[in-house]
């Protein structure tokens, strides 16, 4: 901490010098302080980090405050990943793929109506996740109760470096500490034109939206755009998404394309290489879409929701992160921490709120753990946030760890890397006849010596619980001859990864002979 302070101090100006030194007398006054820890932020990573503090002794308070969207929609304790991320994603990925799976059923001998007069009701669907995610809120309060967290709900903003003042129902409440942590995540951007924070809505009130979305323009392909968009055509609603440049840019190139044909198969539209330029409220109710493409071409229809998934603006602004003396990156939001310390030694920050690292729930809550083993527990490990395993519930999942083709060449040179790939069958899929032209698996491996694998990427059904054990895999060093001597599952998608042999350099054909060839 020490030399942080001296690194921080060497390149900070005038300003932040007198913050440190502060700091450093603050140091010497600590036990002055009424808690070890405040955290600002009750979601994943704040969360993580408070009860493994309160776990090792330290008195710690937890301050969340959601601001509530332009359409009004707001949520209780836990943070994005379990009121309007991850947990509602997954079970509305999940009600699409049961749709899928209905009409699979069929082939299987179920008895069942009509594919046409099977329905889905978006209310009772909307009302289970909504009832879920409140039990999860319930028990996330019970659970700081017993740990002796105190949960604050109101909005935390610095008045110095050492304070956090906030308004709660019961009033003011000033709060000093030995140490901080920003845990505010993000929330999501809205494009700068007329009608948009109007008209349009997020991934923020989409899960809770009162009435059925129907026919839907996504704005945005990243992951939250293609999930929404899977998930909403999964249920049976008209889904369109507007690409600015190519779906999911930040990935595996040809990966990404083979997720967009699979959505495309299921229904998706895509306009490419557009950006919208208004939303206008019709006399019906219905909304005009406007946008434009690349080349100049203006354009308009009608839609029922029109929903901005265009990335997501880290909460430092609120928390007003310049009276604490806290430096900026990037696009001035968020925090260029090292090893989650800020460069004012006592403030620390996780998760979303982090420049350049992977805005994940595992990663902000393994982070905050870490933290938390560190101050109070004479920890010394230091989160690692290379080779990530993560996955896009699109619906067809594709997960991935490490290096994407691209990267890979990018960094080591073609003459270097071997890239192993192959399309393959799941046997469930035969039966209903589904198409298996979007089942495809790639390894990305270092072409001399043992082959070392730094990369894995894998289309299909259930990528996510795939991949998630490749994810440990490399973590302990996986090398192609490691993976080709690993004996497989049968009948399994997952099997296909140890059955892999076939080199793109190689020209041969990737596609399967048979089931068990
Ligand atoms: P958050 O969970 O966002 O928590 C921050 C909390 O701080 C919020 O409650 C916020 O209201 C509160 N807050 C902010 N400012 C203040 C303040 N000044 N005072 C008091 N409280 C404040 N990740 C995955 O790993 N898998 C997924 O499948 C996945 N799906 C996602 C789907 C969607 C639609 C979205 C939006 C995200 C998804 N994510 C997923 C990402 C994941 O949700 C985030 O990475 C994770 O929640 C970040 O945790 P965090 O602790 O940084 O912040
Ligand atoms: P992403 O950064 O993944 O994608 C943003 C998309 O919006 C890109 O397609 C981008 O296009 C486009 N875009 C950006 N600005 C504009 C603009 N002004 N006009 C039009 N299009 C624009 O952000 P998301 O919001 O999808 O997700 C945020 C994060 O949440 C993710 O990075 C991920 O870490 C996390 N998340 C994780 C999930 C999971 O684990 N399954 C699921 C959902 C979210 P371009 O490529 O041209 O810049």
């Amino acid at each position: 901490m020490a030399l942080r302070a001296v690194l921080s101090f060497g390149g900070s100006g005038n300003r932040n010098r007198f913050l440190l030194l502060q700091g450093a007398r603050f140091y010497g006054t600590k036990r002055d302080a009424e808690y070890d820890l405040v955290v600002v932020g009750g979601g994943s990573g704040g969360l993580a980090c408070a009860k493994e503090a309160a776990n090792l002794g330290a008195k710690v308070a937890v301050l969340d405050y959601v601001i509530p969207t332009p359409l009004g929609t707001k949520w209780g304790l836990g943070g994005t990943c379990v009121n309007v991320g991850c947990i509602p994603k997954k079970l509305m990925h999940q009600a699409a793929l049961l749709g899928e799976a209905v009409h699979d059923a069929k082939a299987y001998g179920w008895q069942l109506p009509e594919a046409e007069n099977i329905t889905h009701d978006w209310a009772s669907l909307r009302e289970s996740v909504q009832n879920h995610i409140k039990s999860v809120n319930w028990v996330t309060r019970v659970e700081l109760r017993d740990k002796k967290v105190e949960y604050i709900n109101g909005l935390g903003v610095f008045k110095d470096p050492y304070t956090i003042h906030t308004v709660t129902k019961k009033g003011e409440r000033t709060l000093t500490s030995k140490y901080f942590l920003i845990a505010t995540g993000g929330r999501p951007r809205y494009n700068d034109i007329p009608g948009a924070k109007e008209y349009g809505i997020t991934s923020d009130d989409i899960f809770s939206l009162e009435n059925s979305p129907g026919k839907t323009l996504v704005i945005g392909a990243g992951y939250i755009g293609l999930e929404c968009a899977g998930f909403l055509r999964g249920l049976g609603f008209d889904a369109t998404v507007m690409v600015r440049s190519v779906v999911l840019r930040e990935f595996d190139r040809q990966m990404a394309e083979v997720i967009q044909e699979s959505m495309v198969l299921r229904g998706v539209k895509f306009l490419f290489k557009c950006v919208p330029t208004a939303i206008e409220k019709q006399d019906d109710g219905k909304l005009l879409a406007k946008w434009k493409s690349d080349d100049g071409q203006e354009f308009s229809e009608t839609y029922d929701t029109v929903l901005f998934a265009i990335g997501r603006r880290a909460l430092t602004r609120e928390l007003h992160t310049d009276r604490a003396g806290i430096e900026l990156a990037g696009d001035g939001e968020k925090i260029d921490a090292v090893n989650e310390q800020t460069n004012v030694p006592h403030i620390f920050a996780v998760g979303d709120v982090l420049y350049k690292k992977p805005e994940l729930t595992p990663v902000a809550i393994h982070a905050g753990k870490l933290l938390a083993r560190r101050l109070f527990g004479g920890g010394t490990a230091q989160m690692d946030y290379q080779n990530v395993a993560t996955t896009i519930f699109s619906p067809l999942e594709y997960g991935c760890v490490g290096l994407s083709e691209e990267a890979a060449v990018e960094k080591y040179g073609a003459e270097s890397v071997e890239i192993y790939h192959a399309y393959y069958k799941p046997t469930e899929f035969f039966i209903p006849q589904k198409s298996i032209a979007h089942c495809y698996l790639k390894v990305v491996a270092m072409r001399e010596g043992e082959q070392k694998v730094i990369g894995m990427h894998f289309i299909g059904p259930n990528a996510g619980e795939i991949i998630q054990g490749f994810g440990a895999a490399i973590k302990c060093d996986l090398t192609m001859e490691k993976l080709m001597g690993t004996v497989g599952i049968h009948p399994t998608v997952a099997e296909e990864f140890t059955r892999i042999n076939i080199t793109k350099r190689s020209g041969k054909d990737p596609n399967p002979a048979s089931c068990c060839s």
